[in-house]
């Protein structure tokens, strides 16, 4: 069959053929033109240059450009255990390919006559294999090979593959070679014409950005570097432009939806509890009580995002947007990532509002309402009161876990969903919660103290408006961080243990915090909160790469005792973790916050949230193997009070290692958005964007969150004027596509509805 043109939607198995077609798609998944032009080449060789082969090593799956430099036939012993017949000789060939410096032996056993017309000494080409060693020598046996042309001339096909300067070496598979993958983009790339660009002309034309089709050709066919330059640019471009018009467009489609407005109330609980506070609200509390007050009161649902630093006092403001609603009588509600929080939530939040909260007994002032709890393991008679009270009305405050996004939970009239301290809380879960307003939409305000840079705030929540709330309460005191490396300095670690007991003495509480539960699970332990999200657990923070051959980390179960026997004997001590009964998690945090505990030992089930402001010491274990934002967030629980607050990291990584210069950092600032720069420097951004952008993820290949800041700001001012002059994108085919693609059918057509 004679194609004229190829689009980039035309099937492999009908541009290649049935045999390759299936082939990609049983190694890359691939299905169109366009899955095999977007796997693009992991990086070029240049004519002439060589693989480092002294760098390679064992059991690497390496492509090697190189020179034979000898080939030598061998024969090998015959086959005894051939049955009958004669014996027969068979051979060897044992080639040595080298970079000039290094050099590397290719085994190849049978086929020795044909294998030698391709293998010349002095002549050049790419080996594929894994490498192993034969007697001290590293070895590729049978390795895939194609050889380059010695002159351009020789052989049209192979002239074209190597016509380029560039020899580009795509991701390949077992079963898939770089050479093969070439041979198919260039057969892909033929015919290809492109009429639907997802950039639109007048960007291309404003950014001076090449056009899909010479992009497609640059990247995987350049003649010269600055070729794979420009289609680079051209390729972030696209893919922070199609994220941000999906983002945008979805805010705006969020936005056209119906929501019960929640004006403000004279004389009602929210003024009452403002009357009560003990305290002055700081500016910012102010300001952001304003906007939020200002969104409540719309007839299209609000969707916010409160940035705020640890201890900044964002709970407060959530009350305050939760009394309001509840005042215009409806319900709100405050999602907590773990039980221990969802807890301390329902505590505070009660013990703030007084009889505010007590409506239905005597206590209770003429206008009142009522708080509940539901978590996971809230009991089943318990449970049912709960959804009774939310079902009626009766409760206008719901806290809880991930338990209210289930099925039975039902409200009279939810007006008001408060995200605290979830910023890996995805899309789809917002949706879940969205979903049990009948008929319209609540408002949504997403809270987190984990810092995040800018353009991670852009891309996981690029559908919400943001505000920021950076200034401290009045009365907070510094935190001082301390590197403590128990190795070089073990009277570091004692004199630590004595600052602890000092605290305590002064009447103070204090947190030993370990990476670790411990107990029957030999070396690995995921916090099982049954109400948190896996992503959101202590466990076991992965090693770094390089690292993996440690003792397993510091447990609770065993620092415990040690603690309590050793250096801390005589303070009270008790431990928290999360796989404690919820009641006894409970009982040991109230303890905690009554002053009846002097120091908690625990996981990071405490890592958020958790408030208690006479606790003014926290020793972390072990806090290489903690996240610098998790580190950041860990010691935001002290220094809360009018004491200054004292962080020590124990490590026993060396000086210079890059845990160590990570721990420095941490104890050098104490600004948690530089702090998340150098976190996300050090993460993979799959892990940071997390589910949130299930489908981004993937399509996100050459933009680089941090590096591309600038452009993804760019980008996302396009977007907005792109989609306020043409909401459906009618006239931007090539970008409708290419977000539908991204985002899959079921939700790009909720954006198409609007
Ligand atoms: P975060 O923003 O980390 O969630 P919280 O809401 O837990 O912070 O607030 C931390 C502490 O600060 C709480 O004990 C809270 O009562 C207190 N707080 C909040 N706002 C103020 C304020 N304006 N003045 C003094 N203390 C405040
Ligand atoms: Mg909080």
């Amino acid at each position: 069959m004679l194609r004229v043109v190829t689009t980039l939607h035309d099937p492999l198995v009908e541009v290649l053929g049935a045999t390759m077609g299936r082939k990609l798609e049983r190694a890359f998944g691939m299905e169109t033109v366009q899955d095999l032009l977007r796997h693009y080449p992991r990086r070029y060789y240049t004519r002439g240059e060589v693989t480092n082969l002294s760098e390679l090593r064992e059991k690497d799956h390496v492509t090697a450009l190189a020179i034979v430099k000898d080939v030598n036939r061998k024969p090998l012993a015959p086959h005894r255990n051939a049955k009958g017949g004669k014996p027969q000789t068979r051979e060897m060939l044992e080639v040595t390919v080298t970079d000039g410096t290094g050099q590397l032996k290719l085994a190849f056993f049978g086929r020795v006559g044909y294998l030698m017309r391709d293998l010349k000494p002095g002549a050049s080409g790419m080996f594929a294999g894994t490498v192993s060693t034969f007697r001290g020598t590293r070895q590729l046996v049978h390795p895939e090979f194609e050889m380059l042309p010695a002159h351009a001339s020789q052989g049209e096909d192979a002239a074209a593959d190597f016509a380029g300067q560039m020899v580009p070496v795509s991701p390949a598979s077992s079963k898939v070679s770089t050479w093969v993958i070439s041979r198919c983009v260039r057969t892909a790339l033929q015919e290809l014409q492109i009429t639907d660009d997802p950039v639109p002309d007048e960007l291309r034309r404003k950014y001076d950005l090449l056009p899909l089709e010479a992009t497609l050709r640059g990247i995987h066919r350049p003649h010269e570097p600055s070729d794979v330059a420009a289609a680079q640019k051209r390729l972030r471009w696209e893919e922070a432009l199609v994220m941000q018009t999906a983002l945008v467009r979805r805010r705006k489609a969020a936005a056209a939806m119906p929501a019960v407005p929640r004006p403000p109330e004279d004389g009602g609980v929210a003024a009452e509890f403002d009357a009560s506070l003990p305290f002055e609200l700081t500016d910012g509390q102010r300001d952001v009580g304003k906007t939020i007050s200002r969104d409540l009161s719309c007839a299209s649902p609000m969707n916010r995002l409160l940035l705020g630093e640890v201890g900044s006092g964002k709970t407060v403001v959530a009350v305050r947007a939760m009394l309001q609603v509840v005042d215009s009588g409806g319900q709100a509600v405050l999602l907590a990532p773990t039980e221990v929080l969802a807890q301390q939530h329902y505590r505070s939040i009660t013990a703030m509002l007084g009889p505010l909260a007590e409506a239905g007994t005597i206590h209770a002032p003429e206008r009142a309402t009522r708080v509940a709890l539901l978590t996971g393991s809230t009991g089943v008679k318990k449970r049912r009161g709960v959804l009774t009270d939310a079902l009626t009305g009766d409760a206008g405050i719901l806290i809880g876990t991930h338990a209210l996004l289930e099925d039975q939970v039902q409200f009279a009239d939810l007006g008001l969903v408060v995200i605290d301290e979830q910023h890996r809380f995805g899309v789809e879960q917002r949706d879940a919660l969205r979903e049990k307003a009948k008929g319209s939409r609540p408002h949504v305000l997403v809270m987190t103290a984990t810092p995040i840079p800018r353009t991670v705030a852009m891309t996981v929540f690029g559908d919400l408006e943001i505000s920021t709330l950076s200034q401290m309460p009045a009365g907070r005191s510094p935190i001082s961080t301390h590197v403590v490396p128990a190795v070089e300095k073990p009277r570091y670690l004692a004199r630590a243990w004595q600052r602890v007991r000092e605290e305590v003495e002064a009447g103070r509480q204090a947190y030993v915090v370990c990476p670790r539960i411990g107990g029957d699970e030999p070396d690995e332990d995921p916090e099982t909160d049954p109400d948190a999200s896996p992503s959101d657990e202590a466990g076991d923070p992965a090693p770094p790469p390089g690292e993996e051959e440690r003792r397993p980390p510091l447990a609770v179960l065993d620092v415990a005792p040690a603690l309590a026997e050793g250096p801390l004997s005589g303070l009270r001590t008790s431990i928290l973790h999360g796989k404690l009964h919820p009641d006894e998690k409970d009982r040991v945090m109230s303890a905690f916050k009554n002053g009846d505990t002097d120091v908690l030992i625990s996981t990071t089930v405490i890592e958020v949230g958790v408030d208690v402001p006479n606790s003014t010491v926290m020793v972390i274990m072990d806090a290489d193997r903690f996240g610098v934002s998790q580190l950041h967030q860990l010691r935001g629980r002290i220094g809360r009070g009018q004491h200054a607050g004292l962080c020590l990291l124990v490590t026993e990584s060396g000086p210079g290692s890059p845990a160590r210069t990570r721990l420095e950092a941490v104890a050098e600032t104490s600004d948690g958005f530089a702090l998340s720069r150098i976190d996300l420097a050090q993460r993979r951004e799959g892990d940071v964007l997390g589910d949130a952008q299930s489908g981004s993820r993937q399509s996100l290949k050459m933009l680089r969150l941090l590096r591309d800041e600038e452009l993804i700001a760019t980008a996302r001012e396009e977007a907005m004027a792109l989609v306020d002059a043409d909401p459906r994108l009618a006239r931007y085919r090539g970008l409708h596509r290419a977000i539908n693609t991204m985002l899959g059918p079921e939700r790009a057509e909720y954006l198409d509805k609007s």
